[in-house]
């Protein structure tokens, strides 16, 4: 392929001397200079489409006048965007447009964000001589779906909703039927846009420029007035927002158009479900009661902080510190889960801290840190635009990270190729050159099966990097060797032949790179099986380069910070170990109190000694669910009913508050300042744009207030600001960030040491951070959970795109409408055999508990294999797991579990 050099160019356009870039047309030279060119079909976010003729230029030396968003640039042209003539032009065509557009938009004096009625103010057009009955004016508006609604009688078929569609989100659910007058938008097979195959992600609601399709929020509250940058509170993908409000109230949610995150893109959750922050069931008032069979009573903070301080001094003199614990939130923000950190560490003096994290990511965390010496996605999500290969394992981010999932179609569509090793058959897999559809748990083996491969073919990286820059090859080579691929096949189920094609094409791609989720991680091997990832792609040579690495897919949007932080009970932040006397030095000295030596407990630790003697006495909840989302969640409800005082913040009454003795309300994140760190390693803020309904606080707030009660102040200043300063001189991965670098739409990704590095977008590109890249060789053990005859199945849980992990947020919003229930999917042979039929009811039975689910009946899953998702407390999925989990890191065997199935 010639490859043509981008040369600058120079241009006069309107007078003004303008540079560009070879490659560009006048419209986009124009609009990065400043220069307006009225314009309906065209968008910055889509490739140019010349339908509308409004954005017609002069050129010297051109007939005719051509649209700029079509004609190159070339060095020396001179262009004329305004003159007389085009005005005319301009005018005729838009009084055209306005025979097929209501014509009360054009003496319309709001600033109704029609792009058309601006185009008709700039051309000074007040009347039109043509009959004004929009074709379509007839056409019910469809107000199907919960967020929008599409006025057909509007629409001007500029396309621009089906050009989003198809090159931003991916999803081909619009096109366009008819010609000429006749001719409209479409939703499916000519269906409602809820009944199609629409995703509701907003980006034709974004694009269309006259409003045919619009916010409901918008619709009925009108323009906001103020904006407020913020951070997705959903997912790790970290999707940068504007959050448009008015009279106090959120509008509507603008994806930023500048973030490199999301460019401009969002899916249905952040851009349409964040307005629970409205929703009447907010905790409103501290509740209290002293025993879990009464009834709560409201209090004052006051009293809800004296009776914390009574409770826990007590407790600390009769049991000692350590029979209090805390966990801290993978939803709230970093400073939150550095103060919990702090509060347990400086003010109760144990180490007994943790997050949500646990029960996620905390498998690639060990991982990642064995092989490569950092926890942490080694590439940014941009490298998805460059890479040639993509290895997608054990994660759907079409539903759990949806606007990752719609870069990867679109990279998928420019040509990368593409793996996915999956026990499901996901969309990806669908798109993928090749679906490993790997029996659930046998991660390890996969993984050493294709490192198998490589070795026997000579496919693995030169020895220059084998000795430069990795340890432990030889140790790894012969583990491998054993798990040939006749033996891979046998345990995985993959067949031979696609195990040979993934590995060679794994190996020979000059970038490939790996995106994981819990797919990998929640197991009884899963740190095993995230070091088998790793050492692949060392054997490879594939980290250290864009477009290559190990990146996990974080799944709640701060589980990166969270753990960063040192919400975990034993490190600091940056994962420097409690354990090293320096580092207890430096954070005793820093924090003014001697912290404590002994490593605290997971919170799956600290559940199992409750009632015991010196066990758990306490616990204090912050923004998670854990009487929901935790596996055999009938044990966990009873270790927090036998607590003495168990405390849950948060924004809404959770499960988990049902066995509270205090109820906290916290703030959202649309009423918190601070910030979250993506699953790339990019601190992005939150800011406050909205008050916290009735009394409910910041949780970083509630933390330091609390610590003021037990006598301790914690605050190294009066915002969030300070809290960070404090927590980046303590830790050399983020001494060169501050607040002041946050306000770029990049924001900074660590490791940024020092206040002038840049930040890092590729990690161990010169050297691992802990030297030499580590083959790890695990041997590969059979998952804890095996089917048998009273348990034949294998059942795997995940997410659904339409809600969020417990639900809390996304079951009081229109999303409930897209889906009411977690439904247990199960292939047509399985169910064939047990004669139950799609919708049917059945029993799903394991040796905890037996509950009531509809089955849906397909071919995503292999026969034996059962999927199911765990939104919904009423149907009790995590009743039937097992507390199995990852012997590193108590991380549960979330995805393989055995059960029996049987109709109701
Ligand atoms: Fe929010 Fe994740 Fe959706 Fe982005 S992809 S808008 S971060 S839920």
């Amino acid at each position: 392929m010639i490859e043509q050099s981008i040369k600058p160019i120079s241009l006069l356009i309107d007078g003004q001397s303008v540079i560009g870039e070879s490659g560009q047309t006048v419209m986009q030279i124009a609009r990065d200079n400043g220069i307006n060119i009225p314009s309906l079909c065209d968008s910055p976010k889509l490739d140019s489409f010349g339908s509308c003729r409004m954005c017609i230029v002069e050129v010297d030396g051109v007939r005719g006048v051509p649209s700029s968003c079509t004609t190159p640039a070339r060095d020396g042209m001179e262009v004329l965007t305004q003159s007389e003539r085009l005005s005319e032009l301009r005018k005729g065509i838009t009084e055209l447009y306005y025979s097929e557009h209501p014509i009360d938009c054009l003496t319309d004096t709001r600033n109704c964000g029609c792009e058309l009625h601006d185009v008709a103010s700039d051309v000074g057009l007040r009347n039109i001589r043509y009959d004004n009955t929009p074709y379509h004016s007839e056409t019910p508006i469809d107000t199907s779906s919960p967020f929008f609604s599409f006025d057909a009688s509007k629409c001007i078929v500029c396309s621009r909703c089906i050009r989003a569609c198809d090159d931003i989100q991916v999803t081909h659910a619009l096109s366009l039927d008819g010609r000429g007058f006749l001719s409209r938008i479409i939703a499916g097979a000519d269906e409602s846009f809820f009944d199609s195959e629409c995703v509701s992600c907003g980006a034709c609601v974004d694009e269309c420029p006259v409003d045919a399709l619009q916010d409901n929020m918008h619709i009925s509250a009108g323009n906001p007035d103020d904006w407020i940058r913020t951070t997705c509170a959903f997912c790790g993908v970290g999707c940068q927002f504007d959050a448009g409000v008015k009279d106090g109230k959120l509008v509507t949610m603008k994806p930023a158009h500048d973030s490199p995150v999301n460019q401009g893109h969002s899916c249905i959750k952040g851009r349409f479900a964040s307005a629970y922050v409205h929703h009447e069931d907010r905790l409103t008032v501290p509740l209290a009661r002293d025993s879990i069979d009464e009834e709560f009573r409201e209090i004052t903070w006051d009293e809800a902080y004296d009776i914390i301080a009574d409770s826990w001094l007590k407790i600390i003199s009769e049991s000692g510190p350590d029979s209090i614990g805390a966990i801290t939130s993978s939803r709230s923000t970093n400073e939150l889960n550095y103060l919990g950190s702090k509060l347990m560490r400086a003010v109760i003096g144990t180490n007994n801290v943790d997050n949500c994290a646990r029960v996620c990511h905390s498998a690639t965390v060990k991982g990642m840190m064995t092989v490569f010496g950092a926890g942490a996605g080694t590439n940014s999500l941009g490298d998805i635009d460059v890479t040639d290969l993509l290895l997608v394992s054990g994660c759907n981010p079409i539903h759990g990270h949806p606007v990752t999932g719609s870069r990867i179609k679109r990279a998928r569509k420019r040509g990368m190729g593409m793996i996915v090793a999956d026990p499901k058959k996901t969309i990806l897999a669908k798109m993928a050159d090749i679906h490993l559809q790997l029996r659930p748990g046998t991660n390890v083996a996969l993984y050493q099966g294709l490192s198998h491969i490589i070795i026997r073919d000579g496919l693995e990286a030169n020895s220059e990097w084998m000795n430069s820059r990795t340890e432990n090859l030889e140790p790894y080579k012969k583990m491998c060797s054993v798990m040939t691929p006749e033996v891979c096949s046998s345990i995985t189920g993959v067949p031979i032949e696609n195990l040979e094609a993934a590995a060679k094409m794994y190996a020979t791609s000059s970038a490939a790179m790996s995106v994981h989720g819990l797919g990998m991680t929640e197991h009884s091997h899963g740190s095993e099986g995230v070091m088998a990832l790793s050492s692949l792609a060392l054997l490879t040579g594939n980290v250290g380069r864009p477009g290559t690495g190990i990146n996990p897919l974080r799944g709640q949007n701060n589980v990166q910070g969270s753990c960063d932080m040192g919400a975990l009970p034993n490190v600091y932040t940056n994962y420097q170990s409690v354990d090293n006397e320096v580092n207890r030095k430096l954070f005793s000295e820093i924090w003014g109190v001697e912290t404590p030596s002994n490593s605290g407990l997971t919170y799956p630790e600290m559940l199992q000694t409750v009632g015991n003697q010196n066990g758990l006495r306490s616990l204090y909840m912050i923004g998670s669910d854990i009487a929901h989302t935790d596996p055999d969640n009938l044990a966990v409800k009873k270790a927090l009913s036998n607590l003495d005082l168990l405390i849950v913040q948060d924004i809404f009454f959770c499960e988990s508050a049902k066995f509270a003795h205090l109820v906290l309300p916290a703030a959202s994140f649309l009423e918190s300042d601070g910030t979250y760190t993506n699953g790339e390693r990019r601190i992005q803020r939150i800011r406050k744009a909205i008050d916290s309904p009735g009394e409910a606080k910041e949780d970083w707030i509630i933390v330091a207030e609390l610590a003021q009660r037990l006598g301790h102040d914690i605050l190294a200043g009066p915002s969030p600001s300070e809290v960070w300063d404090e927590l980046a001189s303590l830790t050399p991965n983020f001494r060169g960030i501050n607040y002041s670098r946050l306000e770029s739409p990049e924001a900074v990704q660590w490791p940024a040491p020092s206040a002038g590095h840049p930040g890092t977008s590729v990690m161990h590109s010169e050297q691992f951070s802990r030297g030499l890249g580590h083959f790890a060789a695990p041997e590969y053990s059979e998952p804890n959970e095996r089917p048998s005859d009273e348990f034949p199945f294998i059942l795997v849980t995940g997410r659904n795109i339409y809600h969020y992990n417990s639900g809390t947020q996304t079951r009081r919003t229109g999303l409930a409408k897209f889906r009411d229930s977690d439904y247990l999917e199960m292939n047509y042979e399985d169910a064939n055999s047990l004669s139950i039929s799609n919708g049917d009811e059945v029993w799903l039975s394991s040796p905890r508990n037996r509950i009531k689910m509809i089955v849906q009946v397909g071919d995503s899953m292999r026969k034996g294999n059962l999927f199911t998702t765990f939104h919904f407390p009423d149907i009790g999925i995590n009743s039937v797991l097992s507390s199995s989990a990852d012997g590193y890191t108590f991380c549960p065997e979330y995805k393989v579990q055995a059960v029996s199935v049987e109709r109701v």
